[in-house]
Order: C-alpha cells, then sequence, then structure tokens
C-alpha cells in the first residue's frame, strides 16, 4: 500500500525512524485491536495508538462516566458525567478521526458473547478490573490463538503482559493465577489510583500492541511481566514460565 500525500505528512516523524519505516506503518494501518474497557488503561492507549495510525478498532464497555473516572480517564470531560463511554469515544472518533473504521459495542463482556466479539482481532487490550471478565477474555483468546494484554493498575503502579496465544507455546493468564474461585481484586474505588500510573500503562500497553504488530517474526520471544513502581518511578520485568497444570493447555 502507497501513502498519500497526507499520511506522508501525518507519519512522517516515524517514518524516518530507523527500523520504522513504510512497512510497519503499513502494518499499524492494516491491524485491528479490540479494546476492553474504556478506562484508564485503554483511553490513553486508544489515543496513542490513533495517533500512530491504527485504523481499524472494536471498542466494548458498559459503563457511564463517573466524575471520579476523569483524573486518568483523559478522553472525558465534565459534560461526558453520566454518558455512556462508548458513547462518548464514538463521538470522539467521529469528530477526530472521521477514515477510522471502528465498532463500538456497548455492552458487558461475558462467556456469551465474548467469542463472537473477539472474532476478528489481531490483539486484545484487556483495561477492565473486573476478573470474570479477565478470566473469559483470557480463555476466549487462548482458545482462538488471539494474543492478549493483559494490564491492571492500582495506587500508584501497574503491570503488563502480552500473552501471545501461539500454538507452539502455551502461557496465559490462568498459569500465574490458577485460582479458580472468584477473586474481588483490590479497585480503584476503594483503593485509590493516581492518574499518571494509567497513563503510564496505557501507553506501554500501546507500545508492547506495536512491538508485537509490527515485528511478528519475533514472536517466539519470552512472556515478560513489567512492573511499574510509581513511587521508586522504576520499571521492572520478569520472565514467566508456563504452568504445566494450567486447565486451559490444549
Ligand atoms: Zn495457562
Amino acid at each position: 500500500m502507497s501513502f498519500n500525500n497526507h499520511q506522508i505528512k501525518k507519519f512522517s516523524r516515524q517514518l524516518i525512524l530507523k527500523d520504522f519505516g513504510e512497512e510497519k506503518q503499513n502494518l499499524i494501518l492494516k491491524s485491528h485491536i479490540t479494546f476492553v474497557g474504556m478506562g484508564g488503561i485503554n483511553i490513553p492507549a486508544l489515543l496513542y495508538l490513533l495517533a500512530i495510525g491504527l485504523n481499524k478498532l472494536t471498542i466494548v464497555d458498559y459503563d457511564k462516566v463517573q466524575l471520579s473516572n476523569l483524573n486518568r480517564q483523559i478522553i472525558y470531560s465534565v459534560k461526558d458525567v453520566g454518558k455512556y463511554k462508548v458513547r462518548c469515544v464514538s463521538n470522539y472518533l467521529k469528530k477526530n478521526y472521521p477514515d477510522v473504521n471502528f465498532l463500538s459495542l456497548n455492552k458487558e463482556i461475558n462467556k456469551n458473547n465474548c467469542s463472537k466479539i473477539l472474532k476478528k482481532t489481531d490483539i486484545v487490550i484487556d483495561g477492565t478490573d473486573n476478573w470474570d471478565s479477565m478470566l473469559t477474555i483470557n480463555e476466549n483468546c487462548v482458545k482462538k490463538n488471539i494474543p492478549l494484554l493483559s494490564a491492571s493498575v492500582l495506587g500508584y503502579d501497574g503491570n503488563l503482559t502480552l500473552f501471545k496465544n501461539n500454538k507452539k507455546k502455551h502461557i496465559c493468564l490462568e498459569c500465574i493465577f490458577p485460582n479458580p474461585k472468584k477473586i474481588e481484586l483490590p479497585r480503584c474505588e476503594t483503593a485509590g489510583i493516581l492518574g499518571t500510573t494509567s497513563g503510564i500503562i496505557g501507553t506501554l500497553a500501546a507500545v508492547k500492541a506495536i512491538e508485537y504488530l509490527t515485528n511478528n517474526k519475533n514472536s517466539s520471544k519470552s512472556t515478560k511481566m513489567i512492573f511499574f513502581n510509581g513511587k521508586k518511578i522504576e520499571l521492572k520485568s520478569i520472565k514467566i514460565n508456563n504452568n504445566p497444570k494450567c486447565r486451559l493447555i490444549k
């Protein structure tokens, strides 16, 4: 695909980058990303990926904007409080990215609809803070070999893992957290969250998505969980091994 003058100017600063260029730009333009949860992680991820050239996407959320979301969910304003998040993001997309091809789903992802929602996508970014949803998304991505970026934030800290879900080697969210019992995750509304922590993890999710989508040949690299410590301002990563007892191993 050749670029028109508008695209050449718009993406000029990344097109001239060593090791980026037209080939990788094309891969980004062709890729489809599904963002589950339009909250503190996926809003910055979405904004950066759009700016960089994402052209096809699905957004999923069932919540309405609350005033307390605004310290980190930077696409919304006070005028949006009480409105459905997907409606606000859809309006933003129509106004600022009229050529972007997007599907907006105002629903909660669950066991019944997950398979259909994640049908056509190159990668899923899970920014939900609900353990049931995270497990459902994980299971579907494993079954369909869809790469899953799983991220969470709380307080000053956050973490991010890309589960590649390729056929060669199984490593998934349940390998790390095999407890099938219902877990009540600590939530931002009770434990608090510094807005910038969401920004860091959301932006890292965008970086990781770009790296994956433009470097498919390297998909056999090891799986690492990245930790951000927002008090020490430190990033660390640890290698994750698969759990041979994981119930999702095919
Ligand atoms: Zn597993």
